[in-house]
C-alpha cells in the first residue's frame, strides 16, 4: 500500500503534467531537469547529461549521446550536478546512445575532490548499453561524473603552481576555435634539442591528464636531475590541447567535430595547426625533437610505440623497461608496431623525424596515486635516459 505523502506526490506530479505542458517530464539537453524531489543540472564546464526524463519523484534516465553523429570512440562521458532539498536517494538512470557503458561513476561535494561511487550502488547491463546509479542527496549539492572534472579552471591552477615552481612564464600558444588560449610550457627556448610533451587530445580521457600533470611536474620541478636536465633539453610541453572539448564535455572531438589526434598532417584544426607552426619554428632553427610523448586513457596501462629503429635505437623498450623495476604497482605493456594511421601525433612525429615517438595510455580506472607515483618514475628515468644518449 502507497504511504500518503507518496500518493500525494504521485498526484501532484500526475496534475502538473496533465494541466502545464511546459512542466512536462522530459527535459532537453541544457535545461534544468527537475522532479518534485531532485533536480539535475548540465549548464557547467565539461558538464554532459542529454535529454533527462522524470520516471518518479526519486528516479530520472539521462540519455548520454556523443557531440557528433556518426561513429565515434566508444568513450562515452557524462558529467552532471544532483540537487535536493531533503535527504534523499536519487535514482540515476543512463541509456547510452552510440556508445557503452565504460567509466565508473565518480562523486565529489565541491567539483574538486572525488571519489569512486560505491559498487553497491553501481548496476550495468550484460550488454552495456544501460547504466543504473543510486546516491544519497541531502543539502548540498553532489556533482557526478564518468571521470574526475579537470577542466580549463583546474588547468589554469596547475599551470600557475608549476610555471611558479619551475620559475618560467606559461605561455599562450594560440587559441582554440572558440576562443579559449592553449598554454604551452616552454623552457631553455635556446636548447637544439627538444622534450615534448601533449595532453588531453581527448576530451575524456582523465587518467592521462594525472600522468601528464605528475610527468611535467617532475621535469619542469626543481631536483637536481630536473635542473641538469633543463639545462640540456628545452621542454615543451602543452598541458590542454583541446579546451573546447573538456568544456563541451565531449566524447572525442574538439569543437570543430574533428578528432585532433587523427589531424596531424592535415592540420585542419585551429589546435593542430598551432602544433603545425611549432613544428615549423623548430625545424626553421634546426631544433630536433629527442623525444615526444602524447598523453590518452584507455581500458589499461599501455604504451603505443612504433617498432624501436628510431635514432637512438630501443630507446622506448630501454626506457620503460629502466622504469618497470620502480613502478612493480602499476602494471604496463608496451605495445610497438607499424604505424596503422599517420594522422596520429606519434605517427606523424615518427615519420617526419625518425625519432622515439609515443602515446602514454592510462588505465581508465587506475588507481590515481599509483599513476602519479609511476608517471614520475618513467619521467626522472627518460631524463636520465636522454642525459646518458651523445645522441
Ligand atoms: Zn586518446
Amino acid at each position: 500500500m502507497l504511504q500518503p505523502f507518496r500518493v500525494l506526490t504521485i498526484y501532484a506530479v500526475a496534475t502538473l503534467f496533465a494541466s502545464c505542458a511546459i512542466n512536462a517530464p522530459v527535459f532537453p539537453a541544457g535545461e534544468v531537469c527537475e522532479t518534485p524531489a531532485f533536480s539535475v543540472v548540465d549548464g557547467f564546464s565539461g558538464a554532459r547529461r542529454g535529454t533527462c526524463t522524470v520516471l518518479s519523484d526519486s528516479h530520472v534516465r539521462l540519455d548520454i549521446l556523443p557531440e557528433s553523429s556518426g561513429k565515434i570512440n566508444d568513450s562515452p562521458w557524462y558529467a552532471f550536478k544532483l540537487s535536493s532539498n531533503s535527504p534523499m536517494t536519487a535514482k540515476i538512470s543512463l541509456r547510452y546512445r552510440g556508445g557503452h557503458h565504460r567509466y565508473w561513476p565518480k562523486v565529489s561535494k565541491d567539483g574538486q575532490h572525488w571519489t569512486r561511487l560505491d559498487p553497491q550502488h553501481v548496476v550495468s547491463s550484460a550488454n552495456g548499453r544501460r547504466a543504473e546509479f543510486e546516491i544519497d542527496l541531502s543539502a548540498d549539492p553532489v556533482w557526478m561524473a564518468g571521470q574526475e572534472l579537470i577542466t580549463p579552471v583546474t588547468y589554469d591552477a596547475w599551470n600557475r603552481k608549476t610555471a611558479k615552481v619551475a620559475n618560467m612564464p606559461i605561455m599562450v600558444l594560440g587559441n582554440s576555435t572558440a576562443g579559449l588560449p592553449i598554454y604551452v610550457f616552454d623552457s631553455n627556448a635556446e636548447s637544439r634539442e627538444v622534450l615534448f610533451l601533449v595532453g588531453r587530445q581527448h576530451p575524456p580521457e582523465v587518467s592521462g591528464a594525472f600522468a601528464f600533470f605528475a610527468f611535467a611536474e617532475t621535469i619542469l620541478g626543481d631536483s637536481d636531475l630536473a635542473q641538469q636536465f633543463r639545462a640540456r633539453f628545452r621542454v615543451i610541453a602543452i598541458p590542454l590541447l583541446n579546451p573546447d572539448g573538456v568544456v563541451g564535455g565531449n566524447w572525442r572531438h574538439n569543437l570543430g567535430g574533428v578528432d585532433l589526434n587523427r589531424d596531424w598532417g592535415p592540420f585542419t584544426q585551429p589546435e593542430t595547426q598551432l602544433v603545425a607552426e611549432l613544428l615549423e619554428d623548430l625545424d626553421a632553427r634546426d631544433s630536433k625533437i629527442r623525444m615526444f610523448i602524447d598523453f590518452h586513457s584507455t581500458k589499461e596501462n599501455v604504451f603505443y610505440a612504433l617498432p624501436d629503429v628510431t635514432h637512438p635505437p630501443d630507446f622506448i623498450a630501454t626506457w620503460l623497461e629502466a622504469a618497470r623495476p620502480r613502478t612493480a604497482g602499476y602494471p604496463f605493456a608496451l605495445t610497438q608496431g607499424p604505424a596503422s594511421n599517420m594522422t596520429i601525433a606519434k605517427n606523424y612525429i615518427y615519420e617526419r623525424y625518425g625519432i622515439p615517438a609515443v602515446t602514454f595510455e592510462v588505465g581508465d580506472e587506475t588507481d590515481r596515486n599509483v599513476t602519479r607515483t609511476a608517471a614520475k618514475v618513467f619521467a626522472e628515468e627518460l631524463m636520465q635516459l636522454m642525459l646518458d644518449q651523445e645522441y
